[in-house]
């Protein structure tokens, strides 16, 4: 069942209260079923343009929105900012997920083409699933959509906004079915998988955060059989600093990285034998193959 409270994003948007378009987006970094990495800085362009025509409704009601409490804002036009998991003030918070097998569902069916985690050395903030182009691509739980839009990096986009706090988003979608405000129930079909932004080859890009904050979705669904792992998830700090050490681990490694400059005649074996790293190895850092023709100038990182 689908219902639409249209006033209510509209109106949100115009108060003085609400986040503005200048807040600060996360990085995110994602890949197709190939492994191919593309990731953007995103930037988020105001659209003060429409805030003059909303309209505040008096009867509308804050209680409407799912975790306002929690995040004190409603944006329907910036994906998430870093500012909300400061409003993360105790060590370990109990949500539940479900209380019957109804309340919850795999987005799609596909198998996990690439996990959550570090990828040569960028953050991947969700898991992609397989899927063909035009797949109905469902709600994990019930709650209401925060974003439907069109994102140069992750192309058409949804972001659903639940009950309990947690927000689900499902990138590079064919077609949105739901628009901001949309209330919609565990299941509901968001719009069709695809292949839009910057994807390579159809897949859906699935995140699970909190207060703007990323979670590994495995430790919240059993992706293989389609279940949740368990009716209810703790969710301690330690999860969250987990990340930044992983981030800071990563933004220290990136500046002693190590490159060979090709020149001419240079071959992947040549390289091999001066840095003393073995072919493997500078394919699989590099992204190449062995077939790969080196062109002069490229920098092949050996470290
Ligand atoms: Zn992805």
């Amino acid at each position: 069942m689908m219902f639409r409270i249209p006033l209510i994003s509209l109106a949100l948007a115009a108060l003085p209260w609400s986040y503005t378009a200048s807040a600060q987006v996360d990085e995110i970094g994602y890949g197709g079923p190939e492994g191919l990495d593309i990731y953007e800085e995103l930037s988020e362009e105001p659209t003060s343009s429409e805030s003059d025509e909303r309209i505040w409704d008096v009867n509308d009601s804050l209680t409407f929105i799912p975790g306002y409490d929690m995040y004190c804002h409603w944006n329907t036009n910036v994906l998430f900012d870093r500012m909300s998991a400061q409003r993360l003030d105790q060590d370990t918070l109990h949500l539940q997920l479900a209380h019957a097998e109804c309340d919850h569902a795999m987005p799609c069916s596909g198998a996990m083409t690439s996990p959550y985690g570090m990828r040569r050395g960028r953050m991947h903030y969700g898991v992609d699933l397989d899927l063909t182009t035009g797949d109905p691509v469902v709600a994990a739980f019930s709650g209401m959509v925060r974003i439907s839009k069109y994102n140069k990096s992750f192309g058409n986009v949804v972001v659903v906004r639940h009950y309990n706090g947690l927000e689900t988003l499902y990138a590079h979608l064919s077609k949105r079915h739901v628009e901001p405000g949309t209330l919609i129930e565990a299941g509901d079909t968001l719009g069709l998988g695809g292949n839009t932004g910057r994807s390579y080859g159809s897949h859906l890009h699935f995140e699970v955060r909190f207060l703007d904050q990323p979670i590994d979705p495995t430790l919240l669904f059993d992706i293989e059989n389609g279940t949740l792992k368990a009716k209810s998830f703790e969710l301690h700090r330690a999860t969250f600093n987990s990340l930044a050490a992983a981030k800071a681990a990563s933004t220290a490694s990136a500046g002693s990285r190590k490159y060979h400059i090709v020149r001419s005649g240079d071959t992947l074996s040549a390289i091999s034998r001066r840095t003393g790293v073995r072919v493997r190895d500078l394919c699989r850092i590099n992204g190449i193959r062995e077939t790969s023709v080196l062109s002069i100038g490229q920098r092949i990182r050996y470290n």
